[in-house]
C-alpha cells in the first residue's frame, strides 16, 4: 500500500476489557486516541521530514532497482510508507560519498564542526513534536516516551558539539635531549553505523554525534523497521548545513549493506547497536580489513532488591527499568532478584504497580505500554513464559496476549523463577518481569554474574557499604543504585563480556572515533 493509501486509514479506538488470571483487575482499557496517523504524516510531509528514499552524497535516492519495503505502524499494522530497499551498490556509492566528503569535513576547524552539530541539535529540538510522533508511529512507544527519546537523542548532538572543541593531544617529555614528542588525535575516517529499531533516533545520534565531532563522515544503516526517523534526522542534518556526503543513509537488505561496509577498505570503523548474534558476525567480518569496531549488544540486566531497600523506591525503580519501551531496551531489568525477607512484600507492591500500567496505542492519553515491535517478538515472549511455567514458575499477573490484539501483550509478573530457565538466560525484550528469590548478598552477586551478558545492573539498598561492595562485584558496564533510569549523554554507556566493546556518550565516546598519532621531532638541538 502506498503512503497516501495508508494515510486514509484511521486508527482504531480501543475499548476492551482485560482480565488477569491471578490478580483481580477491574480497569477497562478505554482510551481516547488523541492523534491519528493521517495528521501526523501530513504534518511531517509539510515540514519536509517524511522522507522515503536513501541519502547518498546529499541526494535523496531510490534503490537502483526501484525496490521498496513497507514500514508499518506496529499498533495497527497499517503501512505508513514504502521506503527504498537498498543493497550493496547503493552502499558502495554511499561509502564513496562519505570518503570524498571526509577530505573537507575532517579539515574544518573544530569550531566549524561544532557549530554545524549545534545547529543540527537546534533543529531536532525545534521539530521535537513531529519527530516524537514519527517514532510513535513507526516504533509504537508511547508518545511521552518518544518525546523523551528526542530530547535524549538530540542531547548527544549538543554534548558532542561541545566535545568537538576538546580533542586535546599531548606533549611527552622526551628520553633524548634533541627530540620533541607529540601525540595528535585524528579522526578514524569513514564510519559505518548500524542501528536497531528500539531507539530509532538516539542510537543514531549517540554514534553520529561523536563521529562528526571528531571529523569522521558516516554511512548510517537504520533498521528496516524504523527508517523514517533516521531519514527525518538526516534531512535535518542537511538543513543544518552539514555538507553533502558527510551523513549518508542506506536501508534495505541488511546483510548486503553490512557486507559492503565490512568489505570496503575505505570504511575504517564499524559501530553497531543490536543483537549479540549480529554483533559477532560484524566483528568477525571487520577482521578482513582490520577495522576499528564498537559494539553495543544485548543485555541480561539483574535488578537486585535487598531486604534493606526502601520498597517504594525499589518498586518505582524496577518498574521503570523493566517496562520502559514495553520492555524493549538493552538495559531493561531482565531478572528481578529479591531477597527472601522482602520477597512477598515487594512482589505484591510491584504487581499492583504493574497492574496499573495502561496498554494501548502510543498516541492515546495515559498509555504506558505500547505494542511489541512485531509478531516474532510476541512469540519469543510466549515461548519464554511457557518454558518458565513448565519448570515451576508461576504467572502472578498477565501472562498472555492483550485483548487489543495485534502485538499488544499484557504486562506480566512471574514468580518462582530460577536462573536456569530460558527467561533468565536470554534477553526477554518484552513486558515480562521474572522474580527470583535469593538468600544472601553473595548469592545475589553469583546469580547476577551468571550470564554471558554484562551491560546494565540495578541494585536497591539503603546500606551505603553494600551499594559500593555490590557495584564493584557486578560484572557489568553500568550500575544503577536506587535508580532505574540511568542513561544520559554525559555518562559512558557500554557493556562488558558479550554485551559489547567500547563506550558511547560522555568524553569516552569520543575515543571510539579517534586514532592516536605519535610525532617525533628529531635533531632539535641544531640551530
Ligand atoms: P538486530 O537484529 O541485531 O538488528 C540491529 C541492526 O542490525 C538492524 O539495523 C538490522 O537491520 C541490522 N542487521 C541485521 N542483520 C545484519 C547483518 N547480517 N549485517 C549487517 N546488519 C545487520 O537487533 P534488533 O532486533 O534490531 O535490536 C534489538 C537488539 O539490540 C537487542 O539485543 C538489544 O539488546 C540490542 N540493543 C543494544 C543496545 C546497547 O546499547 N547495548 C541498545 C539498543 C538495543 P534490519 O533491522 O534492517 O534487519
Amino acid at each position: 500500500m502506498t503512503l497516501a493509501a495508508a494515510l486514509g486509514v484511521s486508527l482504531r479506538s480501543f475499548n476492551s476489557a482485560s482480565s488477569f488470571p491471578f490478580i483481580h483487575c477491574s480497569a477497562l482499557f478505554t482510551r481516547q486516541i488523541t492523534m491519528d496517523a493521517k495528521s501526523v504524516a501530513s504534518q511531517l510531509k509539510s515540514s519536509g521530514l517524511l522522507r522515503t528514499q536513501g541519502l547518498i552524497g546529499g541526494k535523496w535516492t531510490d534503490a537502483y532497482d526501484g525496490k521498496t519495503i513497507e514500514v508499518r505502524n506496529p499498533a495497527t499494522g497499517e503501512v505508513i510508507a514504502d521506503v527504498s530497499c537498498m543493497g550493496q551498490k547503493e552502499t558502495n556509492d554511499a561509502i564513496s560519498s562519505a570518503y570524498n566528503a571526509y577530505n573537507s569535513w575532517s579539515k574544518l576547524t573544530a569550531t566549524e564542526r561544532s557549530k554545524s552539530l549545534r545547529k543540527w541539535y537546534d533543529l531536532l529540538v525545534a521539530h521535537k513534536e513531529e519527530l516524537g510522533q514519527l517514532i510513535t508511529l513507526e516504533q509504537g512507544k508511547p508518545l511521552k516516551e518518544a518525546l523523551g527519546e528526542i530530547s535524549y537523542g538530540a542531547g548527544f548532538l549538543e554534548f558532542f558539539s561541545e566535545e568537538a572543541k576538546r580533542i586535546y593531544g599531548d606533549i611527552i617529555p622526551p628520553a633524548l635531549a634533541d627530540r620533541r614528542l607529540f601525540v595528535l588525535k585524528q579522526p578514524v575516517g569513514v564510519v559505518g553505523a548500524i542501528t536497531p529499531w528500539n531507539f530509532p533516533l538516539a542510537m543514531i545520534t549517540r554514534k553520529v554525534g561523536p563521529a562528526l565531532a571528531c571529523g569522521c563522515t558516516v554511512v548510517i544503516k537504520p533498521s528496516e523497521l524504523t527508517p523514517l526517523t533516521a531519514l527525518a534526522a538526516a534531512e535535518l542534518s542537511l538543513q543544518a548545513g552539514i555538507p553533502p556526503g558527510v551523513v549518508n543513509v542506506v536501508m534495505g537488505n541488511a546483510p548486503d549493506i553490512g557486507n559492503a561496509l565490512l568489505a570496503s577498505p575505505q570504511v575504517r570503523k564499524i559501530t553497531f547497536t543490536g543483537s549479540t548474534a549480529v554483533g559477532k558476525k560484524l566483528m568477525a567480518g571487520a577482521a578482513g580489513t582490520v577495522k576499528k569496531v564498537s559494539l553495543e549488544l544485548g543485555g541480561n540486566a539483574p535488578c537486585i532488591v535487598f531486604d534493606d531497600a526502601d520498597v517504594d523506591v525499589a518498586v518505582k525503580g524496577a518498574l521503570a527499568a523493566k517496562f520502559r519501551n514495553t520492555g524493549q531496551t538493552c538495559v531493561c531489568a531482565n531478572r528481578i532478584l529479591v531477597q527472601e525477607g522482602i520477597y512477598e512484600k515487594f512482589a505484591n507492591a510491584f504487581s499492583k504497580a504493574v497492574q496499573n500500567l495502561q496498554v494501548g496505542d502510543g498516541f492515546s492519553d495515559g498509555v504506558a505500554q505500547g505494542p511489541l515491535i512485531n509478531e516474532a517478538a510476541v512469540q519469543k515472549v510466549e515461548s519464554f513464559i511457557q518454558d518458565a511455567t513448565s519448570k515451576g514458575a508461576k504467572v502472578i499477573l498477565g501472562g498472555r496476549r492483550h485483548s487489543l490484539g495485534m502485538t499488544f501483550y499484557e504486562p506480566t509478573v512471574i514468580s518462582d523463577v530460577n536462573n536456569d530457565m530460558l527467561i533468565s538466560r536470554e534477553e526477554v525484550f518484552g513486558p515480562v518481569a521474572p522474580l527470583l528469590r535469593f538468600k544472601t548478598e553473595e548469592d545475589a552477586i553469583r546469580i547476577a554474574n551468571d550470564t554471558t551478558a554484562g551491560l546494565a545492573a540495578y541494585i536497591f539498598t539503603n546500606n551505603i557499604q553494600r551499594s559500593w561492595r555490590v557495584s564493584e562485584a557486578l560484572e557489568y558496564g553500568l550500575v544503577g543504585v536506587n535508580e532505574g533510569l540511568i542513561s544520559t549523554e554525559v555518562a559512558p554507556f557500554g557493556g562488558v563480556k558479550q554485551s559489547g566493546l567500547g563506550r558511547e556518550g560522555s568524553k569516552y565516546g569520543m575515543d571510539e572515533y579517534l586514532e592516536i598519532k605519535y610525532v617525533c621531532l628529531g635533531n632539535m638541538n641544531s640551530s
